[in-house]
């Protein structure tokens, strides 16, 4: 379903002023040599992410692929700012973050709608808390709602909702907040394949549109070809990247490309440099 292009929509303004030109080379996202090791119920310590860097380019879309423990969601925290990293450091156009971050939006696999709340009051969470008058906030509220195409739902509480209606909820409120970097840790895990394919396009739209900084956590390949611009594949613990694919593939990318020779390619590739990870996963689990 293509997505109305905001002339003047929430982020537009802003990055505007900073101009395509510079956006497009400019790093916005530091990950230098993070490091976690947390401290187990049995008095021991895991060592769960070893020395990680990476940067992230602004109107970037980076996909994080590894096994289940590889640490995706330590990284996650880490610069979302849940979690303090044992050592390293993040940086946000060049300064270091710690804490929660205003620049960095999260948006997470289980569904985090307030229930009481109507799609709109969902979208204006995070504007009403920054003190946003009401017409404003539901205005800028309704754009967001209008690009992830939940226009004419604005009144419906999220149980009257599909769970990918809910997610595109929870994404429509973290952009809201006109994060500089989105962080989406398995937003459509819960989601029938269909629909996560779906809005997986629509994802890539809206991104597009908005020149959207993203970081995405997933466990599948094809999602991570079909959305990214480079897709960082992580070792098993302790993780750390260990391959960045560039994807190469044409933009707009929609789900008619899935069945491509090229995108075929990409999803070998990144297979074959998972597959040795996910063993020693599955070995370490029945251990
Ligand atoms: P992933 O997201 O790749 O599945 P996680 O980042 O959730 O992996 O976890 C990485 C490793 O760190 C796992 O072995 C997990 O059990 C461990 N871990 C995560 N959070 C904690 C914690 N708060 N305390 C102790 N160990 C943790």
């Amino acid at each position: 379903m293509p997505m109305p292009m905001p002339a003047t929509g929430p982020q537009a303004t802003v990055r505007a002023v900073t101009g395509a030109a510079a956006d497009a080379v400019r790093v916005v996202l530091e990950v230098d040599r993070v490091e976690k090791v947390f401290a187990t119920s049995e008095g021991g310590t895991l060592r769960a992410l070893a020395p990680t860097s990476f940067e992230v380019r602004a109107g970037e879309f980076v996909a994080v692929i590894g096994p289940s423990g590889c640490g995706k969601s330590t990284l996650f925290n880490i610069i979302g700012g849940l979690e303090p990293a044992t050592a390293g450091e993040v940086r946000v156009d060049g300064h270091a973050v710690s804490g929660s971050h205003r620049d960095i939006g999260m948006v997470f696999q289980e569904e985090s709608t307030f229930p009481w709340r109507n799609v709109l009051d969902n979208v204006a969470f995070g504007l009403e808390v920054a003190g946003m008058g009401r017409a404003e906030r539901h205005e800028k509220a309704r754009t967001l709602i209008r690009m992830v195409g939940l226009d004419g739902f604005e009144r419906r509480l999220p149980a009257e909702l599909s769970g990918g209606m809910r997610q595109r909820t929870a994404i429509a409120r973290t952009l809201a907040s006109e994060p500089r970097i989105l962080l989406l840790d398995e937003p459509f895990a819960s989601l029938d394949e269909q629909t996560r394919m779906l809005l997986g396009e629509q994802l890539i739209e809206i991104c597009g549109a908005l020149r959207q900084t993203a970081l995405l956590i997933t466990h599948n390949i094809s999602e991570a070809v079909q959305l990214s611009d480079r897709v960082a594949v992580m070792s098993f613990r302790p993780g750390t990247i260990k391959r960045i694919v560039d994807i190469d593939l044409p933009r707009p990318r929609t789900t008619d490309m899935i069945g491509s020779a090229a995108f075929g390619r990409y999803v070998q590739q990144i297979w074959e440099e998972l597959k040795a990870e996910a063993l020693r996963g599955m070995q370490a689990a029945v251990r």
